[in-house]
């Protein structure tokens, strides 16, 4: 059977990581566990090692960016060769990140500048800052970069397909009408799986790996496809992913 993949869980921000990770497992979900930092990154992959079906990934999360320091930025550089995945990374020009705009980008260019960057894949947060995310990602050649939970102006999604672009949805999305109508406009090969646990939020409660079931429900209906046909075509653009970082 083929597993899908869940590309922006926030493990460590679960109460209980080890009980999400075995309900993962459960439900064939392998994880793409961002991080906020570098120092997390370090921590993540001693504490879960390799392990099968959980991928870690390197971050610094735009709303952190005030903390950040010219040293985190080399270190996180540095952690490059290392890393699989990239995220959580991005720009968020929301009333939360408005005041570090400009160390947010400074930090984003950095890395969206290295060319190491290009050939991972990596999960990328927009919010408040769609224009600006989508320039630096198209102008920067990146071959696998995921817009996730992109909540921007709909007339943009066209722009970031040409670009090449993936998005990421999640159970919360099928909730909203406005994400509904994003999720419409995909092609279905552009379209990956996120949960962003624990911040967002499934039936009141932490949305967890497990829960992407009702995502596949929601583009079955919408596909006009059987729940595995869905399955098969979301493990079909992993693969594409991944190959775009082998084949750049
Ligand atoms: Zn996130």
């Amino acid at each position: 059977m083929n597993r899908l993949l869940d590309t922006h869980c926030h493990l460590t921000g679960y109460k209980d990581p080890a009980e999400v990770l075995r309900e993962a497992a459960d439900a064939s979900v392998d994880i793409v566990a961002v991080t906020e930092d570098p120092g997390e990154y370090r921590l993540m992959r001693s504490r879960l090692g390799r392990r099968l079906g959980v991928h870690t990934a390197l971050g610094m999360h735009p709303l952190r960016a005030h903390g950040f320091t010219p040293a985190d930025l080399a270190r996180f550089l540095r952690m490059l060769p290392d890393a699989p995945w990239i995220g959580e990374i991005g720009l968020d020009y929301s009333p939360a990140g408005r005041s570090t705009r400009r160390a947010q980008l400074r930090i984003f260019e950095a890395i969206l500048g290295d060319p190491r960057t290009l050939s991972v894949p990596m999960t990328v947060h927009s919010r408040g800052a769609e224009v600006e995310t989508l320039t630096r990602l198209a102008q920067s050649g990146a071959n696998a970069a995921i817009l996730h939970w992109y909540t921007g102006p709909p007339n943009l999604v066209d722009d970031a397909l040409a670009a090449g672009l993936w998005f990421s949805v999640n159970p919360a999305m099928c909730h909203s009408a406005k994400a509904r109508r994003l999720i419409d406009a995909l092609p279905v090969d552009r379209v990956l799986l996120e949960t962003d646990g624990p911040f967002a939020r499934y039936r009141g409660r932490p949305a967890r790996p497990a829960d992407l079931s009702a995502v596949i429900a929601h583009l079955a209906a919408r596909w006009d496809l059987a729940p595995e046909d869905v399955v098969r075509q979301l493990h079909a653009n992993r693969l594409q992913l991944l190959e775009r970082c082998e084949d750049p």
